[in-house]
């Protein structure tokens, strides 16, 4: 009779949740695979944010701060968390909201929707940019030109600048941007295996809360906050979606994979001897590069030309000087990886 009670005693002390043994448990979190309730869950997401924000002192009180926001499931919960520290711990910090209009019909209109409502709902002020108004050209027009093939490196290159602009307009001090450690991860995986130093370095030296996706999903979700979840009509599913199926297989055989590529990614020693590109400004439109023109610079002078493939792939066309003609690959070439990937996450 004693050995059954401590059984089922026990067995109901399993079912509460690890952290405050009160409540009965929602979910196991990915990341430590720990049983716990919605409200610790909360608890433990936002502060593990909080604790990165204050340990790095990424913010001084007084400034103001960017966020990227797409309408996605990321940026949504990167807004919606950051206003919500900023007014728990008075970091004091001046918020704003910055959308970049790719003009994608029947995808960026919609989650842009997203986006006017968070304003609302968060008491953001929003600031849209287009690709219309910054180069003259939307991405229904560039894929008319190009079709699907090279249209995420146009796309990728103009919204990195495009942040860029819409961070000087604002007069913001920092941005922050929302992507998830499963996308980081994958964007280490391509970097190492194109080969790409500069760009590794870059995905991993930037300050960042490691946050698996499944977490965001659970904490949107959980808030029911409002975000968009439609895929781009233009979203290449090539070497990104290999990456992605490989990683998910490693996790399989070992769930902390994917912080152990992102990890490794951290780690990895660049050889002093190793040229990387000097940052500089491009002389056509004074933002940064590393050449004499940016590469938003080099890639616009080819769409305007008629000779959209100028200044794809590493060799610069165009100011840069490699080469000013559009050559054919061989029928035998195999796929650019730079070409294939959502210049979404193209750090
Ligand atoms: Fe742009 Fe991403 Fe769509 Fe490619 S998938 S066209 S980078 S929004």
């Amino acid at each position: 009779m004693e050995a059954s009670e401590a059984k089922s005693k026990k067995q109901g002390a399993s079912r509460l949740c690890c952290l405050c043994n009160q409540r009965r448990p929602v979910l196991k979190r990915p990341k430590t695979l720990q049983q716990i309730c919605k409200d610790c869950f909360y608890e433990v997401f936002e502060e593990e944010i909080h604790q990165v924000i204050v340990k790095n002192g990424l913010f001084k009180a007084g400034e103001r701060v960017a966020i990227g926001a797409s309408g996605g499931k990321d940026s949504t919960v990167l807004a919606y968390v950051l206003s919500e520290l900023n007014r728990r711990h008075s970091y004091g910090l001046d918020l704003f909201l910055l959308s970049i209009d790719e003009g994608i019909t029947g995808y960026r209109d919609d989650s842009l929707e997203t986006v006017k409502r968070n304003e609302l709902q968060y008491g953001l002020p929003l600031q849209i940019l287009s690709y219309k108004d910054l180069y003259g050209w939307t991405m229904d027009d560039i894929v008319k030109m190009i079709g699907l093939k090279n249209n995420c490196t146009f796309c990728g290159v103009f919204r990195r600048q495009a942040l860029d602009r819409g961070a000087a307009l604002l007069k913001v001090d920092k941005l922050v941007t929302g992507h998830n450690a499963d996308d980081i991860a994958e964007t280490v995986l391509l970097n190492i295996l194109r080969g790409d130093i500069a760009r590794l370095s870059r995905c991993t030296s930037i300050t960042t809360v490691y946050i698996r996706e499944g977490d965001l999903h659970t904490y949107a979700y959980f808030k029911k906050l409002d975000y968009f979840s439609t895929e781009c009509i233009y979203s290449p599913n090539a070497y990104r979606g290999f990456a992605r199926e490989f990683i998910k297989d490693l996790e399989r055989l070992r769930p902390r994979a994917i912080l152990d590529i992102i990890k490794s990614g951290e780690d990895f020693r660049i050889a002093t001897t190793t040229k990387m590109p000097e940052q500089g400004t491009c002389e056509r439109c004074g933002y940064i590069s590393s050449q004499k023109w940016c590469k938003a610079c080099v890639l616009l002078d080819g769409l305007n030309r008629g000779l959209p493939k100028m200044g794809i792939g590493r060799a610069r066309g165009g100011a840069n000087g490699d080469h000013h003609k559009e050559t054919k690959k061989p029928a035998s070439a195999g796929r650019s990886l730079e070409s294939k990937q959502c210049g979404s996450l193209d750090f």
